[in-house]
């Protein structure tokens, strides 16, 4: 027994992306941007975030060079061609990606294409920040891959950029965040450091969520959950993950899913799913989710107004059994062997909304 869960042995290399967390922490960027190495730097967000990726362009003063505000979902090859384009013409030899996992995702896929640096304001709970795996899509098909080149430089947790996640995004945004954790607990090469960042990271989101329903604004409730999604981003860097992230990742990138929404979904029927091959993760999550922690995540997330179905996410029925299909097709370390029925009853149930199956009738 080696940690909280029994472990023969491991291994561990951390990352080594330079970390800055706090309340304000906005005002440091243009000085660690500068000290990262770079000299002319684009400013990367989405369309919706545009006011705000404004607001950091002035925070870098003479440092900017342009602002790029079209990051999308699922990191699509042709928007990056276009950021290319402005990354290019602008003479720029850095990027500060300010946003959730579509705008880093973006930042990552211009540094896998020209090495650029990265410097990362995170605005939501997914933690891509923290991992050096990028997944695009080109033509309905979503690859990953994973590389030195692809993990930022240095990542900027501010507080304050958090408080305008909607309440909606932030709890699946949250719940999405708990997915890497949980899934690290039973990675094939966990190890105590990680389990330990996992536990921790899944008890501060537990705890921040409601009180970000009950006031958005808190910066209490905020300081919780980001802090819970940089040690959940943490656990995703460096272990692998399993069956959950595999079906999020097929119905993301083949049936256009919305992300954080869909691992809200299926992250207890997983769970559940792989429950009977971890017991010891069970009993370790236990004083968190309660006496069965897959049930206590479907509470969680409906409690919280979280959708709970994929049929209300627009998945149509039949897609079921062609992501079954997908997920089996796949290879990857899972602690329960992958069963081509009980996947496509586990995923049914994860389309109609009903809970998970409980310990007690598998
Ligand atoms: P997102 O980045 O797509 O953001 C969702 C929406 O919320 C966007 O419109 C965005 O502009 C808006 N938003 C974000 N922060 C906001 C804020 N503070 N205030 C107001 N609006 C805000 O969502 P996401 O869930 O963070 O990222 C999803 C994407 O990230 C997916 O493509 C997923 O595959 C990828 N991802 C990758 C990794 C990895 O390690 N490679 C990890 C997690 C997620």
């Amino acid at each position: 027994m080696i940690g909280t869960l029994p472990r023969d042995g491991f291994q561990f290399n951390p990352l080594p992306t330079r970390v800055l967390f706090g309340s304000g922490t906005r005002v440091l960027l243009a000085e660690e941007a500068r000290a990262a190495g770079i000299n002319r730097a684009l400013v990367l967000t989405t369309p919706q975030q545009q006011a705000m990726g404004e607001t950091v362009a002035q925070d870098l003063g003479e440092l900017a060079v342009g602002l790029f505000s079209g990051a999308a979902m699922h990191t699509p090859t042709d928007v990056t061609d276009t950021a290319q384009e402005a990354l290019t013409a602008a003479g720029a030899d850095g990027v500060i990606s300010v946003g959730g996992g579509s705008t880093i995702g973006l930042g990552k896929a211009l540094a896998a294409r020209t090495g650029v640096v990265q410097v990362v304001l995170p605005t939501t709970y997914a933690g891509s920040e923290m991992t050096p795996i990028l997944g695009e899509t080109e033509d309905g098909l979503k690859t990953t891959r994973s590389g030195p080149e692809i993990q930022p430089e240095v990542v900027i947790y501010d507080i304050e950029l958090t408080r305008s996640l909607p309440v909606a995004m932030s709890v699946t945004s949250g719940i999405n965040a708990i997915a890497h954790a949980v899934e690290a607990l039973y990675a094939q090469n966990g190890n105590p450091v990680m389990d330990a960042l996992a536990l921790e990271g899944i008890r501060a989101l537990v705890g921040a969520l409601p009180g970000i329903v009950a006031d958005p604004t808190s910066i209490e409730a905020r300081e919780k959950a980001l802090y819970g999604a940089w040690l959940c981003g943490t656990c995703l860097g460096n272990v692998g993950m399993a069956l959950h992230h595999k079906l999020c990742h097929t119905l993301g990138g083949s049936f256009g899913m919305p992300h954080a929404q869909t691992h809200t979904v299926v992250l207890p029927h997983a769970l559940s799913y792989n429950a009977p091959a971890v017991p010891q993760v069970i009993e370790a999550l236990r004083p968190i989710l309660g006496d069965d922690p897959a049930a206590g995540l479907h509470r969680l997330a409906q409690g919280l107004g979280a959708p709970v179905s994929l049929r209300e996410l627009g998945l149509p029925e039949e897609a079921i059994a062609r992501a079954t299909d997908l997920a089996m097709q796949a290879r990857y370390p899972n602690p329960r062997p992958l069963e081509q029925g009980a996947i496509r009853a586990m995923l049914a149930r994860a389309w109609a909304g009903d809970p998970p199956i409980s310990e007690a009738q598998l």
